[in-house]
């Protein structure tokens, strides 16, 4: 079997079903090293190990054949001491399993070092769904049956992995999820949660924007000027928080025009100027102004563009900002750049959804005491905290939060020590990688009717 890492998502899918499977499995423990589920995985497997950058001894890796779509699903787990995963299900065009499998790693990675530093009683996980190629994600008919065979994977998954939003997916595809599991979270409120998590993790940015102007003595936001990259969910409510502290200016770009014409329309006024760029204009990281906040794309801070940075602090909403987590930072840090690193600013969409099950408080103060900068585990706080570790050490501000992160993530959960390893250990045990192929479905050809 060749290099099955270079294929496109779907064409996996439709090898493993012409192999019989339905599922495979990649479980990683101190005794055993990397276990695949299937003999014909093996070199697989061999690929994982060898993405030095990712996979740093990820606890699981399952993948599964959507049941209704034929799409390519996927849940990975990092560091479960806390408790289980949880962490958003991105749905993404990839143009190859290697790519799938990278973002999965990479992003379940983040999410165990966010929760940890958050203080949450959770693990790192995430969810990854490839795309099928042309626009068929858009009916609303087969995103419903896409949804539901997400969630059927979950469910099978026995609680090991909770999802929730993420790129690309939305909160009415999370109620498609909760018809199918209870391993959801970001359901809309009208079945009991959280729904959007974007007011509250823009209002978690900018208690660290707050952190990290304390942290260089430029003191309040009111005044400064800020760039803002991307005005969708997060960036238009970071808008009205910025506003409200009596910011001088904000100027914002987005590639899309109707993202610009609603915070237009929600902002009038001279202090709010934005534009609509071409995909790809990066001019927006070059404004002169105090704060810089990315809140698309990731990968935009780079080494092409830190030379040509002229904030004072990088601190937006959008996850892996940095192209290169060494490199980049280490330029940042040559350039006397304060970067608070994404997972520290951006905590607060996971803080709001994650305790659903516990029942919901007015303004809750579990999640409000996160915005105080008095309570000594506030995102202003940790920020702080971080970047003054990282001047301590001599490191830079991603090192340092790295570190603190990965102490915490080896803190066993208080009543339920360990528990996701079991739940892994019962799961193979049991042959969940064995479930039987159905007829084969060809995403080509789009999923059953
Ligand atoms: P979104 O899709 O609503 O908004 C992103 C905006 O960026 C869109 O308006 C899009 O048009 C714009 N955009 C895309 N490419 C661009 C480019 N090259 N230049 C300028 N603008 C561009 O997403 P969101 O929910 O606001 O999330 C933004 C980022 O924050 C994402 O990276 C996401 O992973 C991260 N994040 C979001 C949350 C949350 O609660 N929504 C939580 C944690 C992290």
């Amino acid at each position: 079997m060749g290099d099955l890492s270079k294929l496109e998502p779907h064409l996996f899918a439709e090898q493993l079903q012409s192999l019989g499977l339905r599922r495979a499995a990649f479980i990683y423990t101190e005794q055993s090293g990397l276990e695949c589920s299937h003999p014909d995985l093996r070199g697989l497997g061999q690929s994982l190990l060898g993405n030095t950058r990712d996979y740093d001894r990820h606890q699981a890796v399952f993948l599964e054949v959507g049941e209704q779509t034929g799409v390519l699903l996927g849940a990975f787990l990092h560091r479960t001491r806390r408790g289980q995963g949880i962490g958003g299900v991105r749905l993404w065009p990839y143009a190859s399993l290697a790519d799938f499998l990278s973002d999965g790693l990479r992003l379940s990675k983040g999410m165990g070092r966010k929760n940890a530093l958050a203080g949450l009683w959770w693990g790192g996980g995430k969810g990854v769904i490839a795309r099928p190629p042309g626009q068929r994600h858009d009916d609303p008919m087969y995103r419903a049956q896409l949804f539901q065979d997400y969630g059927r994977f979950i469910t099978s998954l026995r609680g090991a992995y909770v999802t929730a939003e993420d790129v690309g997916t939305t909160e009415p595809d999370m109620a498609e999820i909760h018809e199918v599991t209870r391993y959801v979270v970001c359901v809309p409120a009208s079945v009991g949660g959280s729904g959007n998590p974007s007011p509250a993790t823009a209002r978690g940015v900018v208690s660290a924007m707050e952190g990290a102007l304390d942290y260089v003595g430029l003191g309040e936001l009111r005044g400064k000027v800020v760039a803002m990259q991307g005005v969708g969910n997060v960036g238009g409510f970071m808008l009205a928080e910025l506003l409200a502290r009596g910011v001088a200016k904000v100027v914002g770009a987005d590639v899309s025009a109707a993202a610009v014409r609603a915070a237009r329309e929600r902002h009038p006024g001279d202090r709010v100027q934005l534009r609509v760029v071409p995909p790809g204009d990066q001019e927006i990281l070059a404004e002169p102004c105090d704060i810089l906040a990315p809140n698309a794309l990731g990968g935009i801070i780079n080494s092409e563009t830190i030379p040509r940075l002229q904030a004072k602090i990088v601190c937006g909403a959008a996850n892996n900002q940095l192209l290169d987590q060494h490199r980049d930072a280490a330029l940042l840090r040559a350039r006397s750049l304060v970067y608070v690193p994404d997972f520290v600013a951006n905590r607060m969409g996971i803080v709001n959804c994650a305790n659903e099950q516990y029942g919901s408080i007015p303004d809750d103060p579990v999640i409000m005491r996160h915005y105080d900068p008095a309570w000594e585990n506030s995102v202003y706080r940790v920020t702080r905290s971080v970047l003054e570790r990282a001047e301590r050490a001599g490191i830079t501000s991603t090192e340092a939060a790295n570190a603190l992160a990965d102490e915490l993530a080896e803190q066993p959960h208080p009543i339920f020590p360990d528990r996701t390893a079991q739940i892994i250990t019962g799961l193979m045990a049991s042959g969940w990688a064995s479930a039987p192929a159905p007829a084969p479905v060809l995403v080509a050809a789009g999923g059953r009717r």
